[in-house]
């Protein structure tokens, strides 16, 4: 794939990052489940959590196609923290940008942008994940007038009950994007998306986790318990928060292909390697072509899969629609990195299934691709709609 110079530097300059202060230390944090605050620090410094906020919000001013290659060289280090630097950048910054009031911008984006905040998205429910129309967190408006005891004092406002499931930085994070009810009978067109800063009263981290892969990065339940927020902290107007978080998802989808490639590349460097060094019959394995045919089919869908992220990438930063492409990317990166993951742990023999050798690990945290951000199914559904 042909990158521009800016492109190329940007890559350049994660991957060295990513070398030095990441791939060493993603072991420990896996055991430790570790979130490595420092690490997202420097990450921050080097622009990866405003990737494509425009420069005069504080952002890096660049694109999709190159928030992928970001994403793939965080991933190829570290899958949780991949994620984490994934959700902030989309849907988070990606709603503020296209959904926010100047205001909104200048008092979430900006810090968003320069990483001195994180962002988290309450989308899925306990009972409820693929079918986001059947959401059943509430947002009910609160008047100075209807509400005399604590509205005056705090103004016009919202107070939110639900529970919020398997939130990525759901602890972490310092303001939340709700998608919840505001009017029940009016279904997908009575939902809306709040600004929710997690400092707010009501806003608490029930239970955090306990995952199979991933373990830097954090994923909560969150109860809304009488969360009460400003009536300024509405994205775009009321009803409109299906719409929102759908637009969200499409570059989301973006951002899981590009992990689930770089995930993938990262246990395909260590199996080819091991490969090259592993003798058996009086040879390295590389040389048994069962071996060698392995390495060369993993190589090409790792390929096959930047290509359709980056095509679908290119078509959303062209103002494209891209919902179709980017559930393909998404589908066929996901399920490429898991099968070439487990390849890469059958190219190590017994060692691939032990923690000494990286490939466990990349194994378990890539798993996840196929599910958040929509499931494969729900991927193969929206692309068949597309066909239809
Ligand atoms: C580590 C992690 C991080 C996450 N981060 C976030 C986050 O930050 N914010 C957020 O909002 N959510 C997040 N999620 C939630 C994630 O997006 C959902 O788990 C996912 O969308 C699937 O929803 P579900 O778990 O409710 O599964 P369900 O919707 O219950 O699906 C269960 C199974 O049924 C299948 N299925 C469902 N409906 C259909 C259908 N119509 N046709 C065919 N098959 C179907 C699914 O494909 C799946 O195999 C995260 C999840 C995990 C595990």
């Amino acid at each position: 794939m042909l990158l521009t110079e800016d492109q190329t530097m940007v890559r350049d300059a994660v991957r060295a990052f990513v070398q030095d202060q990441i791939w060493p230390h993603a072991p420990a944090w896996d055991k430790a489940h570790t979130f490595p605050k420092d690490v997202h620090k420097g990450l921050a410094e080097l622009g990866c959590y405003g990737i494509c906020v425009p420069e005069e919000l504080g952002g890096a001013g660049l694109n999709y196609q190159t928030l992928a290659l970001v994403l793939e060289e965080i991933a190829a280090g570290d899958g949780g923290v991949s994620t984490t630097i994934s959700v902030t950048n989309c849907p988070v910054n990606a709603i503020l940008m296209k959904y926010g009031n100047a205001a909104q911008q200048n008092q979430w984006l900006r810090p968003l942008a320069a990483g001195q905040m994180l962002g988290a998205f309450c989308l899925t429910e306990p009972h409820v994940g693929s079918d986001a129309s059947a959401l059943r967190t509430t947002a009910t408006r609160v008047s100075a007038s209807a509400d005399r005891a604590t509205a005056v004092q705090d103004g016009d406002g919202y107070v939110l009950n639900g529970v919020k499931q398997f939130i990525t930085s759901g602890k972490y994070a310092d303001l939340a994007i709700v998608i919840a009810v505001t009017d029940k009978a009016a279904g997908k067109r009575g939902m809306s998306a709040f600004i929710v800063p997690t400092s707010a009263p009501g806003y608490v981290v029930a239970r955090l986790e306990d995952k199979l892969g991933q373990h830097s990065s954090d994923t909560a339940q969150i109860n809304f318990d009488n969360c009460r927020i400003p009536a300024e902290n509405l994205i775009g107007a009321e009803g409109e928060g299906y719409k929102i978080a759908l637009s969200a998802l499409e570059g989301g989808r973006i951002g899981i292909a590009a992990q689930s490639i770089g995930m993938a590349r990262s246990a395909f460097e260590c199996a080819l390697k091991y490969a090259k060094e592993r003798e058996s019959f009086g040879q390295p394995i590389f040389n048994h072509q069962a071996v060698g045919f392995k390495l060369a089919d993993m190589a090409t869908q790792i390929e096959a899969a930047r290509s359709l992220t980056h095509h679908a990438a290119a078509l959303r930063d062209a103002g494209q629609p891209c919902l179709k492409e980017a559930a393909m990317a998404k589908l066929f990166a996901s399920e490429m990195a898991e099968k070439v993951c487990s390849d890469a742990i059958q190219i190590h023999g017994g060692y691939g299934y032990v923690s000494d050798f990286p490939v466990e690990r990349i194994y378990r945290d890539v798993r996840v691709c196929q599910i958040y951000e929509g499931t494969s199914d729900v991927q193969k559904i929206l692309i068949q709609r597309a066909l239809a």
